[in-house]
């Protein structure tokens, strides 16, 4: 895509995004700006504003949600600083979750995932990397990953193996470098720029998103709890945007990416993170049935439509 055709649709985004912000800036007696209102908008991660300069110069660009590798499309306007920290920070560590749940469950192909192998009892550790074919797993050794010798003692065991006919025991331990609270803050992070391009500036201004966007500024803290759920039978093209009434102590705005469902404070009688993070785990401790999700569905946007700035 040429510099021109990426600013041909950012930039009415930018327009509608500028609006939206001085509308609502307006409405709430905060039209005393710097910048002349509806001139300017801003990265609802950072909230630092951008003049249309800054699309052309491409430092205010469409984001894909969730991120591109996980299957997402262009979304929402954030700066590039916002979009490249959490690419390397959060975005990364989702990606290689996803590749590690396609290996273990086998609802898709996935690519092949960092592992050790063990042959039988020897204690010889090999590294490579192993995917799925069929009902079973390839293990592959990469020789530059290993010593020479651990790579000569796996061959013999091998070979004693083959002469001995099948059986005995092959292990497996994976060794992406993956951090869990880090994968389910990328999804936290997509859903809350998902409902930012379904509802806008006054849902981003609501204060109980404030620790999102002081987390979202420093990746690397661990400063939300769990906000997700993980259902791995479900389709990953999957997206909805619910506004969950009952039940009541799970109020919120339910963000569904794929097999991750992120809860985001909702709009009437919201709640901290913690009080949603608390609801959620007393929730999922129940035994099932869990309780049915009741509220009102948001379409899914496909560009950023700021419903309540309007
Ligand atoms: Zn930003």
């Amino acid at each position: 895509v040429s510099n021109t055709d990426r600013v041909k649709q950012e930039h009415p985004w930018f327009v509608e995004g500028a609006a939206a912000l001085g509308r609502t800036l307006a409405a709430m007696g905060l039209a005393d700006t710097p910048l002349p209102i509806g001139e300017f908008s801003a990265c609802p991660c950072c909230l630092m504003a951008y003049g249309p300069d800054a699309v052309d110069a491409g430092v205010f660009t469409a984001e894909h949600v969730p991120p591109q590798a996980l299957g997402g499309q262009k979304l929402v306007l954030t700066c590039q600083d916002c979009n490249h920290s959490a690419g390397t920070a959060l975005d990364a560590h989702a990606e290689r979750r996803e590749a590690m749940f396609d290996l273990l469950t086998g609802r898709a192909p996935g690519r092949p995932v960092r592992a050790e192998f063990a042959i039988d009892d020897t204690t010889t550790v090999l590294r490579g990397n192993i995917h799925r074919a069929g009902d079973g797993f390839v293990m592959v050794g990469v020789p530059r990953a290993n010593d020479p010798k651990v790579v000569e003692e796996a061959v013999r065991a091998l070979e004693r193996k083959a002469a001995n006919g099948a059986g005995g025991r092959f292990g497996f331990r994976l060794t992406e470098k993956m951090l869990p609270v880090r994968a389910q803050l990328s999804w936290v992070r997509a859903a809350y720029l998902a409902a930012f391009a379904a509802l806008g500036w006054r849902y981003a201004f609501l204060r109980y998103l404030e620790p999102l966007r002081a987390q979202l500024a420093d990746p690397t803290a661990e400063l939300l709890p769990p906000l997700a759920m993980v259902d791995l039978a479900a389709r990953r093209d999957r997206r909805q945007m619910l506004l969950v009434r009952e039940p009541h102590e799970l109020r919120s705005l339910a963000v569904v990416l794929g097999p991750h469902t992120v809860y985001l404070p909702g709009l009437e009688d919201p709640q901290t993170f913690e009080d949603l993070s608390a609801a959620l785990a007393r929730l999922s401790a129940q035994a099932p049935p869990r309780p049915q999700l009741v509220g009102k569905q948001i379409p899914w946007p496909a560009e950023p439509r700021h419903a309540l700035d309007q």
